[in-house]
């Protein structure tokens, strides 16, 4: 009997193990459960591929994409190794082909899809219990899980595999998975007593970017001629996205095709393959690309669109590199995508997958809105520890400077005082830069703070809004839209002169990039500034009498 070593190079011709590939190997050798996390990439399917060559009988992989096990089971198959798949977009032929095989022992490994195993296919079930099966593994795991941020109804007839056999020994693989999805996949699939083998997930050869998602097309496009010889991934949010962007490249030059979930099996199958072949160079995708393809050299992953969580930024970013090489993973961020998603996660029937779901997605915009290393921010979403200075993020390779913000602050804190605390963030930023848009009213122009904030553009304005949240200076209440309010910390700002710093990427197409360096108090700032001054004053009196307090509580002057 060979040794699982000489069977990885024999077989699949590497040198050595990877992460946590030889640990899981041999516990599933033993015949014990054993629950498998790595990153994508990792080399997830040795860790069942090995041991199923090395114990006796057939291996049962449940696999949830059909269009992927005929690859998987052809590159076994290349490497002298009896592997076959059985799933219903096969002919009754072919069916009946594969089951005699499996009859008489003849396969290591068989590729099903999880319905094979549900209850309506009672003669498949009989069946394995009349073969010498040597484990089931359970790949994309986190499918079982609703908490997971791909369930698949499908999975849930595994949850009874480990009752009907309960002496084969079972591995769930997964590179998806927070802790609570992790604890409920053990329990959906009953893994007894399992082996949970967690390997790093950091991808030293992927720099993470965030960019403003401002003329985002004209940004790909460079991109794309800068780097002419790489080829890559560009996830979309809508089918139509994809498309539109497709073309837009198609247009400019640049070998591309789109894939999503509404274009018929055939092209699929035809799309993928061409991407795989380097025929094409750049896919345009929903998240429908990619589970499981094992493309060697992608050498970017951009985002146009924001992703609804961390897991799946992370799993599709993780398509990057496998090859080991230097690669990019890029997001196009932007906060209108952050609102766009709210509210799809809060028409989310049930409640409590609502806000699961607006949980995640506060954590994917404080990924892109933080001040901080972005490797550290995902080791430490996913529990590992990491001290940043990865020195391969746009954040640690970025310079800083500083950003006085105080009186701007005090400026737009009191225009959202003025406006009562009504309205969001555009309307605020029109009515501060003295806007004539028909939203605002004869009466807004009235009041004493419009047009105060005219020494800067736009965009300089929402990064501050985007900035005082994040720092806690402002809040936000969801109402149908997003309204900013004040809280205790604006009033700080606003009467006790409470410094306001960030420090700023010196880029400027990098405008997200900033952070509280400082804050203490100072009595300067607003002498400089007559127009805000005077109407601070008056302001101050309107809040004290508002709150009911005597003004001198609030008064810091
Ligand atoms: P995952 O399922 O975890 O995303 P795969 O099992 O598809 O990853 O493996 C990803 C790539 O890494 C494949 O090309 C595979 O052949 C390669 N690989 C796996 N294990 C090793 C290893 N020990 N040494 C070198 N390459 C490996
Ligand atoms: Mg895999
Ligand atoms: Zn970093």
């Amino acid at each position: 009997m060979k040794s699982p070593l000489e069977i990885l190079q024999k077989y699949f011709g590497y040198d050595n193990f990877r992460l946590e590939q030889a640990n899981a190997i041999e516990n599933v050798i033993s015949k014990k459960d054993t629950f498998v996390l790595m990153p994508t990439g990792g080399g997830k399917s040795l860790c069942y591929q090995i041991p199923a060559l090395v114990l006796e009988g057939t291996a049962i992989v449940i696999s949830p994409l059909i269009a992927l096990m005929k690859d998987q089971v052809d590159a076994l198959r290349v490497n002298g190794i009896l592997a076959s798949y059985i799933n219903s977009s096969m002919s009754f032929f072919e069916q009946n082909e594969t089951l005699n095989q499996l009859k008489n022992g003849k396969l290591k490994l068989l590729y099903v899809a999880p319905e094979k195993l549900s209850s309506e296919n009672g003669a498949f079930l009989e069946m394995l219990r009349e073969i010498n099966i040597s484990m089931f593994a359970v790949d994309e795991a986190h499918c079982v899980s609703h908490w997971g941020h791909d369930f698949r109804p499908d999975y849930l007839f595994l949850n009874g595999l480990k009752k009907q056999f309960p002496k084969i020994p079972v591995i769930a693989l997964t590179a998806s998975a927070d802790e609570i999805t992790r604890k409920d996949i053990i329990k959906q699939l009953n893994l007894q007593n399992p082996l949970v083998l967690i390997s790093s997930f950091d991808r030293a050869n992927i720099k993470y970017f965030v960019q403003s998602k401002q003329s985002v097309l004209q940004n790909i496009i460079q991109y794309l001629n800068e780097h002419p010889d790489d080829s890559g991934i560009i996830y979309c949010l809508s089918r139509k996205g994809t498309e539109e962007l497709s073309k837009k490249l198609k247009e400019n030059g640049i070998n591309s095709a789109f894939y999503h979930a509404g274009i018929s099996s055939l092209e699929r199958a035809e799309v993928q393959e061409n991407f795989l072949k380097d025929k094409t160079r750049v896919m345009v995708a929903t998240i429908a690309f990619g589970m499981g393809i094992d493309k060697s050299n992608v050498r970017f992953v951009m985002h146009a669109d924001l992703p609804k969580n961390l897991e799946s930024y992370y799993q599709e970013t993780g398509r990057a590199g496998r090859d080991g090489l230097p690669s990019e993973a890029i997001l196009f961020y932007s906060s209108a995508d952050v609102m766009k998603l709210k509210k799809f996660a809060m028409i989310e029937g049930n409640q409590e997958q609502s806000e699961l779901m607006l949980q995640k997605l506060k954590q994917m915009s404080d990924f892109a809105e933080m001040q901080k290393c972005r490797r550290q921010y995902l080791m430490e979403y996913f529990g590992e520890k990491h001290d940043g200075n990865c020195n391969a993020c746009d954040f640690c390779l970025s310079e800083f400077e500083n950003w006085e913000a105080t009186t701007d602050a005090q400026k737009l804190l009191s225009a959202v005082f003025r406006l009562k605390e009504r309205y969001g963030k555009n309307l605020i930023i029109d009515f501060l830069r003295g806007s004539r848009s028909v939203k605002i009213t004869d009466y807004m122009q009235t009041l004493p703070t419009y047009g105060i904030g005219n020494n800067h553009d736009k965009s300089y304005w929402q990064n501050l809004v985007t900035q005082l949240l994040i720092n806690g200076f402002l809040s936000e209440s969801n109402e149908d839209f997003s309204v900013l309010k004040l809280n205790e910390e604006s009033k700080l700002v606003l009467f006790k002169n409470k410094k306001v710093i960030f420090r700023k990427v010196k880029e400027k197409a990098k405008a997200v990039n900033v952070d509280v360096v400082e804050t203490h108090y100072s009595t300067s700032t607003i002498d400089k500034n007559p127009d805000l001054f005077l109407d601070l004053k008056s302001l101050r009196r309107e809040i004290a009498e508002r709150e009911n307090v005597p003004p001198y509580v609030i008064f810091s002057d």
